[in-house]
């Protein structure tokens, strides 16, 4: 049996079930095989300490619940176009697509593997991945080979835009996701998602393509109301979505939607920054009732980013989340965005995946954008990597 004693934490983050922060000052804990057995203060400890933290706060590894890391090349040039002045749109998308059918299956997985490695360096120990730059039976199925290389939580996004080949006949793309990728994509994908969007798919072709998902058993979540409000953050519940990702245009009756289904809403706020367009009013969210997650969106188009501790910056900066809040939506609630209750929390009985900062408490990833304070990575127990601060 692997037991490690770890003292000397000047803040410990702490969320009990009902979703409650505690942050427990001069605490302890000890794991054992992996898991928390002993949560407390130092002073109560009941073994001897093999890890002495020397006032480092602790907080649980962060759970990334939407990326799309399977792809090949970049789109610097649109950034730098947007940047100025050319509005962000759906369709920029399939320039990834074009770099991603003509990858190798090589390339393609050691993209994706550096991807995955500076998911960690910024303390990222869980996370979502999807599929969405294939457009194909071939290059979707691929794509989702390769995320369940690395990732329990592979999403198919084969209706992540409609490819230009099939730019004239839209209910055949329609078809062929419903019919031939959903039914093959299940042997390496739990999730489905579809960009239900301004040139994206409608809400008709959303409905249909969630209906297929549901009758072949997959989980559901929805790309909504990034560029527009609509109907789809209201399509989302009632399709027993688990998460409605984006939500930055939300009328009234959207929010209460959310707040009496309890469905989660991940705000992805470097989507917001990279576009320069107006950040989701959190604040307002969470007064009402709203469960919220963070999440990077790490994506090659409109938020090309791994750092978790930035999406942090921006939401209590720019969203009027408290620090506190903030961390909880990129742990906690985004655990909950994937159904999983082992991670993204400190609590007996879970899986032993936490940082360990070089700062006294947590409110100082907010409070130093850009600087990375993430000093340890554990996973399962196990230190995966230190950064030697
Ligand atoms: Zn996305």
């Amino acid at each position: 049996m692997s037991q490690h004693v770890v003292g000397g934490i000047s803040e410990l983050f702490l969320v009990n079930e009902s979703g409650d922060i505690d942050l427990l000052t001069d605490a302890a804990f000890i794991v054992e095989n992996g898991i928390f057995t002993w949560i407390g203060k130092e002073v109560e400890l009941p073994a001897e300490k093999t890890k002495d933290l020397q006032q480092k706060a602790v907080i649980p590894g962060f759970v990334d619940s939407h990326t799309h890391l399977i792809f090949a090349s970049d789109r610097v040039q649109e950034f730098e176009a947007r940047m100025a002045g050319t509005r962000y749109e759906a369709g920029g998308i399939m320039s990834t697509v074009t770099a991603t059918r003509a990858a190798s299956d090589e390339e393609l997985l050691a993209a994706y593997q550096k991807r995955v490695a500076e998911l960690l360096r910024n303390g990222i120990t869980t996370f979502e991945t999807k599929s969405g730059y294939g457009l194909n039976i071939q290059d979707e199925l691929r794509s989702l080979k390769i995320a369940a290389t690395l990732t329990d939580e592979v999403t198919v996004l084969a209706a992540h835009v409609v490819p230009s080949e099939y730019k004239e006949n839209r209910s055949e793309y329609v078809r062929l996701v419903i019919e031939e990728i959903l039914p093959k994509a299940r042997e390496y994908a739990r999730w489905v998602d579809v960009f239900c969007d301004e040139g994206a798919f409608t809400i008709e072709e959303t409905r249909d393509i969630l209906e297929a998902a549901t009758h072949l058993g997959y989980k559901k979540r929805l790309h909504a109301n990034q560029l527009k409000a609509g109907e789809g953050v209201k399509l989302g519940i009632e399709m027993g979505c688990i998460s409605i990702d984006h939500c930055s245009h939300l009328s009234d009756d959207d929010i209460s939607l959310l707040t009496d289904s309890g469905v989660i809403a991940t705000l992805l706020p470097i989507a917001e920054f990279s576009t320069r367009s107006a950040f989701p009013n959190a604040r307002q969210l969470i007064d009402s009732g709203v469960n919220v997650a963070l999440s990077t969106d790490c994506n090659p188009g409109s938020s090309y980013s791994t750092s978790m501790s930035l999406v942090i910056a921006f939401a209590v900066r720019e969203m009027g989340m408290t620090p506190r809040e903030a961390l909880k939506a990129a742990t906690f609630m985004g655990a909950r965005a994937l159904q999983r209750s082992d991670v993204g929390v400190i609590g007996i009985g879970k899986r032993a995946d936490f940082l360990v900062l070089d700062a006294p408490s947590h409110a100082h990833i907010p409070y130093r954008p850009g600087v990375d304070l993430i000093a340890e990575v554990f996973k399962a127990g196990q230190l995966v990597l230190d950064k030697g601060m």
